[in-house]
């Protein structure tokens, strides 16, 4: 039986192609590898967004530039433009590059080589049905962010019709999904451009009903497009979970102008505070960027601020990494010294751990609900409807239940428990 071997970093939708192109090769008639070496057909689905993730892509791909030649090496992600070309000069053994989604294009050059048949279905294939399986809902992205490569390699925002999603949805909830995680570089976008203009609530709305389906989540959230339709479906909706991703990126006016974020430091906090009304106990986790170009000690200054009032879950903090072909690279020089936006970096992720820390030490004693996903070195693992990692041990069998679990250790990363008899 002819063997495929995945890749992948970068973001969850980048795992969702992934699973997406599996299913395209498991109906081809392969099977998942953990082994290059055993493998007939190799898969890197690449992350550009940042230099540091490129380098990475680069030296994977080196590094198996002697691959057997009876083997095909493909590669697909944000590495792939418009001038597939270049890339092909660049980087020889590559036998074929695809655009994120763009599985027609991987299918027909297998054909070509005989590998798959002619009728293989590139489309709506049933992806993998996890405990907590990504559904993309829509790809793409209009909103150019200055700094930002996603929208010139995932192209225009496109929305998935409704009826797909539910239909796969139902599908996966039928082979023993308990939660769904929906993505999309904008998910409060949701529907623009589809028959009868549905929205992220109302979607969200059309899944609460599914049977079996315990939990929904959505991200990346924009703070310009988070309206109130969708805070009031998520405190109303009871699978919809207390957890929202809505990056701020960055604490300063004339930054986020720069940006292009199109919303400022007050309209963002203002935000939070209706959320935080409307849905208690939510979970906020954000994406800040440190050292975008002439970035002040003042202007971060604002930035920090930002996570000390706020007390996000979670922070993911980068720094600015200029991107060939954005605007930020073409008009702004890149004028904080590395040393600097490191230094930045390291101050914030100090500050946020001492929050998440307390934060989390909230919850020592409380009996959470936890989703189980899985087992690692002999403990089970799971999530809280807000996200928190929960760690427990015990000889039941728990996977893929919902269970009451009393915390009895906390770090600003995850949380350790028993199952509780209440
Ligand atoms: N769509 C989401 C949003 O609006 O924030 C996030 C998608 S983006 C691929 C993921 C994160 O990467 C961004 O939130 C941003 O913090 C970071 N990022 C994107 N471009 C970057 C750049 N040029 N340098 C540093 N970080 C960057
Ligand atoms: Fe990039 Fe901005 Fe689109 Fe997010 S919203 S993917 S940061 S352009």
């Amino acid at each position: 039986m002819p063997h495929y071997y995945i890749w992948t970093i970068g973001c969850q939708m980048n795992k969702a192609d992934s699973e997406s192109i599996a299913a395209f090769l498991e109906q081809c008639g392969y099977r998942l590898t953990s082994r290059i070496d055993n493998a007939d057909i190799v898969v890197l689905n690449s992350c550009v967004v940042r230099q540091g993730a490129e380098s990475k892509v680069a030296n994977k791909i080196d590094a198996l530039r002697r691959l057997d030649a009876d083997k095909v090496l493909a590669v697909t992600g944000c590495i792939v433009d418009a001038k597939v070309d270049g890339l092909q000069n660049r980087f020889p053994r590559v036998d074929v590059f695809f655009g994120p989604q763009d599985v027609g294009r991987l299918s027909e050059y297998l054909q070509g080589r005989g590998l798959v048949e002619s009728n293989a279905v590139t489309q709506n294939l049933p992806v993998k049905a996890n405990i907590s399986s990504l559904i993309n809902i829509m790809h793409g992205c209009n909103n150019f962010c200055s700094y930002c490569i996603v929208p010139y390699r995932r192209g225009r925002e496109v929305s998935r019709p409704m009826a797909d999603i539910v239909s796969e949805i139902e599908s996966v909830v039928e082979r023993g999904a308990r939660e769904v995680v929906l993505l999309g570089q904008n998910v409060d976008s949701y529907g623009h451009g589809l028959a009868g203009n549905p929205t992220l609530a109302d979607l969200l709305e059309e899944l609460n009903r599914i049977e079996g389906l315990a939990r929904i989540r959505f991200l990346t959230s924009h703070p310009k497009d988070m309206n109130e339709q969708l805070i009031e479906a998520m405190a109303r909706l009871d699978k919809v979970c207390e957890h929202l991703s809505q990056p701020f990126q960055a604490g300063d006016d004339d930054i986020l102008k720069a940006m292009h974020r199109g919303y400022t430091n007050a309209q963002y906090r203002r935000l939070v505070g209706r959320i935080r009304k409307a849905v208690p106990d939510v979970a906020l986790s954000t994406d800040v960027i440190v050292g975008f170009p002439g970035e002040s000690e003042e202007q971060f200054d604002e930035t920090r601020r930002m996570i000390e009032d706020i007390r996000f879950d979670t922070v993911h903090i980068a720094c600015y990494s200029p991107r060939a072909g954005t605007v930020a690279s073409r008009d702004l020089a890149d004028d904080v010294p590395a040393s600097i936006k490191v230094k930045r970096r390291k101050e914030l992720e100090a500050l946020q751990e001492g929050i998440a820390s307390e934060i989390n030490s909230e919850l020592d004693g409380c009996v959470v609900e936890v989703l189980v996903e899985g087992r690692k070195k002999g403990k089970w693992w799971g999530r809280t409807r807000t996200d928190k990692l929960v760690f427990f041990t015990d000889p039941d069998d728990y996977l893929g239940r919902l269970v009451k679990i009393r915390i009895e250790g906390t770090s600003p990363w995850s949380l350790q428990g028993i199952v509780s008899s209440i």
